[in-house]
């Protein structure tokens, strides 16, 4: 996704966008949908541009708990500057990116792809409540009961219900 100088000096304000997932595809990274919603806005100061916003991610995920399939749409932000102010671009931080006088663009899909990488490895629960997989025969426990004793007596949840029943 490429910003223009010219839409940068008019300034935007929770710009919408829609960026082609296609293009961050991978054996790890699936979507559900084919375009990534992000919303921009970018205000001129002294300095350079401020741009900040959101990314939609709507990852296809594996479930951490119980291996299964599910749609798991997630919102990341971002925030950094545009700048061809030395003393800001020495502070060598993530959150600053070259944007020279002579340049009239700039593409953004690089920065983009380390967001969705970094929100990928956030941990992943298709819900809440997730069971997950019985220890012992692999069961989808969130699918019905396999009724291997191993796994109740291990949890230690059910410990606690004992304590209380005590
Ligand atoms: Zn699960
Ligand atoms: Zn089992």
């Amino acid at each position: 996704m490429k910003l223009y100088r010219t839409e940068l000096d008019k300034g935007l304000s929770k710009k919408l966008f829609d960026i082609d997932t296609n293009q961050f595809l991978s054996d790890e990274l699936n979507f559900y949908e084919d375009t990534i919603k992000v919303e921009l806005s970018a205000e001129w100061s002294s300095n350079g541009y401020h741009v900040s916003g959101i990314l939609k991610i709507p990852f296809e995920q594996t479930c951490d708990n119980c291996l299964t399939k599910f749609h798991d749409l997630r919102t990341t932000d971002f925030n950094f500057w545009l700048t061809d102010y030395d003393e800001l671009l020495q502070d060598d931080s993530d959150d600053v990116l070259h944007f020279s006088q002579d340049d009239n663009e700039i593409d953004l899909n690089s920065l983009f792809q380390e967001l969705i990488f970094l929100e990928k490895q956030m941990k992943s629960i298709c819900r809440e409540d997730c069971k997950g997989l019985c220890l012992n025969c692999g069961t989808n426990l969130n699918k019905g009961n396999c009724g291997c004793s191993i796994e109740v007596k291990d949890s230690p949840w059910e410990a606690l219900k004992n304590l209380k029943g005590n």
